[in-house]
């Protein structure tokens, strides 16, 4: 059981900045994401597009905005579950709760924040009859580690750009790359298209256009998928594939969540928004995309005001009656819990304030 003070449902920008207010107030936090790597709809969605109205950067990247953010949470130390949804929540006799994922991690905390966004991305799955039956035996629909191919007969599925940058970085890895696609035309970067097509011309990837995987084969594991060509003459062709990879995107659900008897309003958790994001469930929290209250504006810096209110309430959750007094970062620094220090300069702040 992982153990901390705050269980962080959803690493978005949200959620990352929920670490940094915790840390502030000495509270140890574990986020939990569906997704194999942090950031949210910034990394998932639009990672190389510009941001507009982050106060104090004109303009900087969704991608650069996460890895700023992941900078910003590093001396707090936090615990990432990765690649795993939250599935259940439940509450102890002590008060505590217990959130355990899809994969039946389990963690332990008395405060649970809730910041999952539109909610979690969920894969969209190629309509094949017995594909659940090979999921983690061989078909996967996110590559969190490329390790794992290496040496392997690996089949992706897909025409956008994971589908082609995967492939193009397998054939350096994997035994054997091939990648099938129902059209000619694919919808990634022109930039990989031409890559992969080179290496398909040089022998390094299997290119099947026009083409979908119809039926799985394998025992304990996968052992091959069969290829069904558009133009029927052409007819099957069998492929042996440790790996089975579609990757046809992801879309976003609320998910189990909206199993755990929290007020729901149009798909978002209703929350007090008059103290401090707290929802139905005493001890439960909603910030960020996810919640939902009069005036509420889906945007990052609604995530990071919520996330630093919301942070308040949990210390005096967590230390019932121990009065804590907010200090400015200049005047208290940061000090983390790897043991950097951010120093603030008090004699220029306390000659300012006498
Ligand atoms: C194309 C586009 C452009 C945008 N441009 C701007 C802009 O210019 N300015 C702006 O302020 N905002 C913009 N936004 C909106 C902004 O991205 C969101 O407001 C922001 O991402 C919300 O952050 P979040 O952390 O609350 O949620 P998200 O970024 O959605 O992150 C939520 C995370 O929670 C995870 N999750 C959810 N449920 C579970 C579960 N059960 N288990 C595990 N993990 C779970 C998800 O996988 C996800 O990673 C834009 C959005 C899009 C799509």
């Amino acid at each position: 059981m992982i153990k901390t003070d705050i269980i962080i449902i959803g690493a978005g920008p949200t959620g990352l900045f929920t670490v940094f207010e915790a840390g502030l107030l000495k509270l140890k936090t574990h986020l939990i994401d569906a997704l194999p790597q942090p950031g949210g709809q910034c990394s998932e969605i639009y990672p190389k597009k510009p941001i507009y109205d982050i106060p104090a950067y004109p303009e900087i990247l969704a991608g650069d905005l996460v890895d700023r953010l992941m900078e910003q949470i590093k001396p707090f130390s936090p615990g990432f579950t990765l690649g795993e949804r939250a599935q259940n929540l439940e509450t102890l006799e002590d008060g505590t709760f217990v959130v355990t994922t899809n994969k039946g991690t389990a963690h332990n905390a008395p405060v649970v924040v809730i910041a999952g966004g539109l909610g979690s991305f969920e894969p969209r799955k190629p309509p094949i009859g017995n594909i659940d039956d090979f999921e983690d035996k061989g078909v996967a629909y996110m590559i969190k580690d490329p390790e794992v191919y290496r040496d392997k007969k690996v089949v992706i599925a897909g025409g956008g750009d994971s589908a082609l940058d995967w492939s193009i970085y397998l054939s350096d890895i994997a035994a054997e790359v091939s990648l099938v696609h129902r059209r000619n035309e694919f919808r990634g970067a022109l930039d990989s298209v031409e890559k992969a097509a080179a290496l398909a011309k040089a022998g390094k990837i299997k290119l099947f256009t026009e083409a979908e995987v119809k039926k799985l084969y394998g025992d304990e594991h996968l052992e091959a998928v069969v290829v069904e060509h558009n133009d029927k003459a052409r007819g099957e062709s069998y492929v042996e594939a440790d790996h089975f990879i579609p990757l046809f995107g992801l879309s976003p659900k609320l998910g189990p969540i909206g199993d755990w008897g929290l007020e729901i309003e149009k798909n978002a958790i209703k929350v007090n928004n008059s103290y401090d994001y707290q929802t139905n469930i005493p001890g439960v929290y909603a910030v960020g995309d996810v919640n939902t209250y009069p005036g509420k504006l889906k945007l990052i810096l609604s995530g990071f005001h919520e996330a630093a209110v919301m942070c308040q309430s949990a210390y005096q959750r967590i230390n019932p009656g121990k009065r804590f007094v907010m200090k400015y970062t200049t005047v208290g620094g940061v000090t983390g819990f790897d043991g950097s220090v951010k120093e603030a300069k008090k004699e220029v702040v306390q000659s300012i304030l006498a």
